[in-house]
């Protein structure tokens, strides 16, 4: 029998990222189920590969449908209507955006305006035709491509945590390269919620800006400071204006949001990024199912609520607003 007070972590690398899985038993068979649903909910989302379900949609843009899986459909569907929301700096079609800055990825560097403003026009969600009794989706547009990297690991969270609670798993902790989704409570007794580190922007891998502690939620982080390069003394950083086909430039420096679901959190993050805090929180008060954090340039941290977490700040560079 395995002690309660125990923790059990798993680790893996998959979707370019490490991902770690803490259990309160010993479960190397639960540990390999998840794993294994991870990597095939990769091989069908992933562009970062000739070949997946998703670029089998990309390469036939312009010319034809492809039937889907249903994972993958439905996905496509709901980053489509986020995509169409009023002002949404959410884009699915910004693909060939970014294949070109090739953002942490090797030989990144800042297009020509005249690149961009090529591209830009293939960067239409309306452009994205949904058939649901086939379960087919077509780009009308040659050289359109979809990118779900903004979603992707939020929607298998989710997943993972579906397979969990099958398997009789109530509490745990998934953290996928970022994105962390909890399962109740840790199972310890001197630990009623999990504590969640927020890394400090710009500083070592293992330097807090502060601890969020939640029971049962997601909790994702977007920051500009997470993928990024330099180039004469100006940071580029992974999430695109799809206005501009240039990073998203304003106060901001992360924005973390703790949801039930990863997938919200990795939809609201973007696009709370795009809306800038002023017009955020606002937003956030018609949503009371979904939380965040601010981090600015200025060294400012901002809480929308703490009803569903506890923030701790840490770094005193940084003062709570
Ligand atoms: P991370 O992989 O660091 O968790 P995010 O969840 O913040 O990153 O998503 C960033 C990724 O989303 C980018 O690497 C790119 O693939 C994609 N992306 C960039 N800009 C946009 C955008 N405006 N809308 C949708 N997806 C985007
Ligand atoms: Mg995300």
């Amino acid at each position: 029998m395995s002690s309660p007070e125990r923790v059990y972590s798993y680790s893996a690398t998959l979707m370019g990222s490490p991902i770690l899985l803490k259990l309160f038993e010993d479960n190397q068979q639960a540990a390999r189920a998840v794993f294994r649903l991870i990597k095939q909910l990769e091989d069908l989302l992933t562009v970062n590969r000739e070949h997946s379900q998703l670029m089998n949609v990309n390469h036939a843009a312009g010319r034809h449908h492809v039937v889907v899986s249903e994972p993958v459909f439905e996905l496509i569907s709901q980053a489509k209507a986020v995509s169409l929301l009023p002002d949404s700096c959410f884009n699915l079609t910004i693909g060939p955006l970014v294949k070109r800055w090739k953002i942490g990825f090797h030989g990144d560097q800042v297009p020509s305006l005249s690149d961009i403003q090529s591209l830009l026009p293939l960067t239409q969600p309306e452009k994205v035709q949904l058939a649901p009794s086939s379960c087919s989706v077509f780009l009308e547009q040659a050289g359109m491509e979809i990118d779900l990297g903004a979603i992707a690991k939020g929607y298998i969270a989710d997943r993972v945590r579906d397979l969990l609670r099958q398997m009789g798993i109530d509490h745990a902790l998934i953290n996928l390269g970022g994105n962390v989704l909890t399962l109740g409570s840790p199972q310890h007794a001197m630990q009623n919620a999990w504590g969640i580190g927020l890394q400090k922007p710009f500083g070592m891998p293992d330097e807090l800006l502060g601890t969020i502690e939640v029971v049962g939620k997601s909790v994702v982080t977007s920051g500009i400071y997470e993928r990024y390069f330099e180039q004469n003394g100006t940071i580029y950083h992974h999430i695109l204006d799809p206005n501009t086909g240039y990073p998203l430039n304003n106060e901001l420096l992360s924005v973390t949001v703790i949801s039930d679901d990863s997938i919200d959190g990795d939809i609201y993050t973007t696009l709370l990024y795009g809306m800038g805090v002023e017009k955020s929180l606002c937003y956030l008060s018609t949503l009371p199912h979904i939380e965040a954090i601010f981090v600015t340039k200025s060294g400012e941290v901002i809480l929308s609520s703490q009803r569903q977490f506890r923030f701790t700040l840490l770094d005193t560079d940084y003062h709570l607003a």
